[in-house]
């Protein structure tokens, strides 16, 4: 076996469950098809029990100092301030952070990138999962490498932690039959959330 988990995309979701699996002493593979981190903000808005769990990985601090606490929300209509909506202390004696921080996803991704290390892990970028199939007991990935060669790994279990533009349906409906082998083609629509791909 290659690996115990594949995880499939270093977006946050990939890369919470691996800090997760690493915080319990799981090494997982992580690959993802793009040549690195998200250069966009995308989502900028974390909330309280974000944080919390933040702060159980140790990168709560981290996130604090690269964000900016929010205050309020500022709608505009017609190029008028309508109303302002203060969510400045928003949690209060619910969170010990009883506040909206506002960090970008691009950061969020940067953090949680950066903590894999602490756990021997990091993202194999320019890595696609191009098929799979699916044994009783493990699962084989057809992984594209950066020089555009192909290899195959073997793992107990892989997930597919893609969002939106999941190239990948088979992937992340398949409910474990086995033998059982899929393509991955970016012309596939997700038809359920990601799942664990796992053996039997
Ligand atoms: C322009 C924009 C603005 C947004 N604004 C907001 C916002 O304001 N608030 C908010 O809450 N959300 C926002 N979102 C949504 C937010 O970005 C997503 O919810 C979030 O990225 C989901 O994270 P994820 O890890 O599940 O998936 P993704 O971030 O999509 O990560 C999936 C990863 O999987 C990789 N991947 C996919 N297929 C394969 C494959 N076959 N092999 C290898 N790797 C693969 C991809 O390269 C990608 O890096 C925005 C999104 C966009 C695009």
């Amino acid at each position: 076996m290659d690996t115990d988990v594949l995880i499939v995309g270093g977006g946050p979701t990939g890369l919470m469950l691996a800090n997760q699996l690493g915080r319990r002493g799981i090494r997982a593979m992580i690959v993802d098809r793009h040549s690195g981190p998200a250069q966009q903000t995308r989502a900028m808005a974390v909330h309280a029990r974000t944080l919390e769990i933040y702060s159980k990985l140790g990168v709560a601090e981290r996130a604090l100092e690269l964000g900016k606490q929010g205050g309020g929300a500022n709608m505009w209509a017609g190029g008028k301030l309508r109303a302002r909506i203060p969510i400045g202390d928003m949690g209060k004696s619910l969170s010990p952070f009883p506040f909206v921080l506002m960090l970008g996803q691009d950061d969020n991704e940067r953090i949680l990138g950066e903590h894999l290390h602490k756990w021997g892990m990091a993202v194999q970028w320019n890595t696609e999962l191009v098929a799979f199939e699916q044994a009783p007991d493990h699962v084989t990935a057809t992984l594209k490498q950066p020089d555009g060669t192909s290899r195959k790994v073997s793992a107990r279990i892989s997930r597919v932690a893609t969002a939106g533009a999941a190239p990948c349906a088979s992937a992340r409906a398949s409910r474990f039959p086995a033998p059982r082998t899929s393509t991955c083609s970016s012309s596939q629509t997700p038809r359920r959330p990601a799942r664990w791909c796992r053996a039997s």
